[in-house]
């Protein structure tokens, strides 16, 4: 069976001050049933990563697709790893749109990920238009099949769903909708890959501590990558302890 993963996105948030929420998380929550992930802005990643230790993991936001290099402003998976990152989120729709990804250069980075020994997040998810055009699956599986590696494996890899219109809005899709994409998900993710069936799946747009438990309920549904409600302790540990 997969891991559960509850995983927070700071996203563009965040001061070494911030470093007080994660003692209060882990102090909070000392020994959860799930894996907990925390992705803060890059400047972070080192302080948190010494801070935490072994009591949740630490991820980056994104990543460069080349090794090395001369490549202004970006950073390489080596070089995450190297500042104690475990994890990597690619693919977020945030850079999608603020950056122009595309899947095949999700894919790439992706790559770089695993060959540093990184775990990818990678994230898809349809827009408003597309699901009124009732497109949703189909966009899915096209952002499943380039951006996803050939070498992927449950052990270095999590997909996470996130429809972009529920990012930030309060907005959830109904239960049924959840779980029509993660069942899909899982079909297509079992018949490329060898341990598909282990490939954790999360969740992502609008979660929060009244409605994670229901989410989580959701067949295919492995736990949740939260954006606003990964800020404060005070929210995140119930999604956590509900996971
Ligand atoms: P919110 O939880 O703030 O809707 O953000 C979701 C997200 O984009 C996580 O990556």
């Amino acid at each position: 069976a997969p891991q559960k993963l509850a995983a927070g996105n700071w996203k563009m948030n965040g001061t070494l001050a911030s470093l007080a929420e994660i003692d209060r998380l882990i102090a909070d929550h000392p020994t959860p049933g799930c894996d907990v992930l925390i992705c803060p802005p890059a400047t972070l990643i080192h302080a948190m990563a010494a801070r935490a230790g072994t009591a949740l993991a630490v991820g980056g936001q994104d990543c460069h697709a080349k090794a090395s290099g001369a490549h202004t402003g970006d950073i390489a998976a080596a070089e995450l790893k190297d500042a104690g990152a475990s994890h990597v989120i690619l693919g977020h729709s945030e850079r999608r749109t603020d950056h122009h990804e595309t899947d095949a250069e999700v894919l790439a980075k992706s790559q770089a990920a695993h060959e540093a020994g990184l775990i990818a997040v990678i994230c898809v998810g349809e827009t408003e238009a597309q699901r009124d055009a009732g497109q949703t699956l189909d966009v899915i599986a096209a952002q499943l099949a380039g951006s996803v590696p050939d070498g992927a494996r449950a052990a270095n890899t999590v997909i996470a769903y996130e429809p972009v219109w529920a990012i930030g809005t309060g907005r959830t899709p109904t239960n049924d909708q959840i779980a029509e994409v993660h069942a899909r998900m899982r079909a297509l993710l079992t018949a490329r890959f060898a341990d598909g069936a282990d490939m954790a799946l999360l969740y992502g747009g609008s979660v929060k501590p009244g409605n994670a438990a229901e989410i989580f309920a959701i067949p295919h549904v492995n736990g949740a990558l939260v954006g606003g409600a990964s800020l404060k302790a005070v929210d995140f540990g119930p999604i956590v302890a509900a996971l």
